[in-house]
């Protein structure tokens, strides 16, 4: 019984977890910071929940809270494309996970 009730758990969970979806684009952490210029970033293509800001070369990603919280603001953060990044913010929560805001170091 126990097994049983683990399966439905886990099903459960993975059809709650970031999936085919991630929601709208996140605002711009400059926007966040300065009202008179809010503008949503647009997604990376070829990477799930990654957008990026062109204009402030802002990056955010979509992780989920344990590695949010094992980052602070100005640590290194490996980019989604491999490269070095730094987190410049914790966003908004979504999907059970945190948006996570960085630029290329
Ligand atoms: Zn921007």
């Amino acid at each position: 019984m126990i097994r049983l009730a683990r399966m439905k758990w886990s099903m459960t969970t993975s059809m709650d977890a970031p999936g085919t979806s991630s929601g709208p684009n996140p605002p711009c952490e400059v926007g966040r910071r300065h009202p008179r210029d809010k503008h949503r970033m647009r997604p990376v293509e070829g990477f799930d929940h990654v957008w990026q800001c062109a204009k402030h070369s802002m990056f955010a990603q979509l992780v989920d809270k344990a590695t949010a919280g094992s980052y602070e603001r100005g640590d290194a953060y490996p980019m989604h494309d491999g490269g070095d990044g730094i987190v410049v913010q914790h966003g908004d929560e979504r999907q059970g996970g945190v948006i996570l805001y960085y630029r290329a170091a």
